[in-house]
């Protein structure tokens, strides 16, 4: 693996997209070449520095993520101050951007099941094309709340196929009327899997994780915490009970028999002041 880039490179936004309602994906002028899971820690100077998953990244690759090399994608929902400066920058703007950080997903078996929520389908569309590249053949269970927030719906079916990706919305507007954990229980029940892995909410991540395990299925998820040291595993704030591991340098993605031991997991995460807040 390469070594991270371990100060910001002050780098151009060379283009952002409109992906589904409050979500964009921003390209940056980067030559940081990451794998599917791994993230980039995102400075705006006199703001803050936060962690993002990389959903495009520089290889140059055919199919339908093609992209150019010497740029990466982020895709970004605002939430919140950072979040919302972020999605408001035009092409021409810069930001800071090092790393690659953390665990990568790994592919195993002949099938498996991608399970996305939110932006979380975008780092998982990178590594459903690097399983088709392995032979791997690939299920996508994209979910979200409406139709608009829909997000990747259309690279995922140029990716896989439109039989591929089973669809839910909570109101029905798209899809299934439902939770994308309702469609993984009936997948699992009709289809042999080898492997699931998941990148979303944290309730989400711990009902599929459930699942899973249930059936003897394995899977890898991908977990957010506040990285308040930047990635660098210094300062033990993204430290998960009981277990403790560094969500930042142990994680993002860890494996079902990890996130099985970590009791937070669904429940609580730690603001910046370490104080717990419900999730
Ligand atoms: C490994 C890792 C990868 C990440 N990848 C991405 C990514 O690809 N895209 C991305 O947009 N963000 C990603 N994040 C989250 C990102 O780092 C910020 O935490 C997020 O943008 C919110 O920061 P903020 O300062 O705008 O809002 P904050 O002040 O941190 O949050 C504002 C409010 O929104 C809530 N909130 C925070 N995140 C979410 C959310 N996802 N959905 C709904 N409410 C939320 C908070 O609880 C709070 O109430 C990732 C985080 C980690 C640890």
């Amino acid at each position: 693996m390469e070594r991270p880039l371990e100060r910001p490179e002050i780098v151009e936004i060379t283009k952002s997209v409109d992906e589904a309602e409050g979500i964009k994906t921003i390209f940056l002028k980067s030559d940081i070449k990451a794998k599917p899971g791994q993230f980039v820690m995102v400075w705006i100077p006199r703001l803050d520095e936060k962690p993002f998953a990389i959903s495009y990244s520089n290889k140059g690759t055919s199919g339908a993520l093609i992209n150019p090399t010497g740029e990466i994608g982020i895709t970004v929902a605002a939430v919140g101050p950072f979040s919302n400066k972020l999605y408001a920058m035009n092409p021409g703007e810069k930001v800071g951007v090092r790393g690659p950080y953390g665990t990568t997903y790994r592919l195993e078996g002949k099938k498996i099941v991608m399970v996305g929520g939110g932006y979380g389908s975008a780092s998982l569309t990178m590594l459903a094309e690097e399983a088709l590249q392995q032979g791997i053949k690939v299920k996508f269970i994209l979910g979200a709340r409406t139709k608009s927030r829909l997000v990747y719906a259309e690279q995922i079916k140029k990716l896989i196929g439109t039989e591929n990706l089973i669809i839910t919305t909570d109101d029905g507007s798209a899809g299934m009327k439902g939770l994308v954990t309702d469609a993984l229980k009936q997948l699992l029940h009709k289809e042999k899997i080898d492997k699931i892995f998941a990148c979303g909410p944290d309730k989400m991540l711990k009902a599929v994780a459930d699942i899973g395990s249930a059936a003897h299925v394995k899977g890898e998820v991908s977990m957010e915490r506040w990285f308040k040291c930047g990635g660098m595993g210094i300062c033990g704030h993204c430290c998960v009970d009981p277990i403790g591991i560094r969500l930042c340098v142990e994680g993002p993605v860890i494996d079902f028999e990890t996130a099985a031991k970590i009791t937070e997991l669904g429940e609580y995460h730690r603001l910046k002041s370490s104080r717990k807040e419900k999730i």
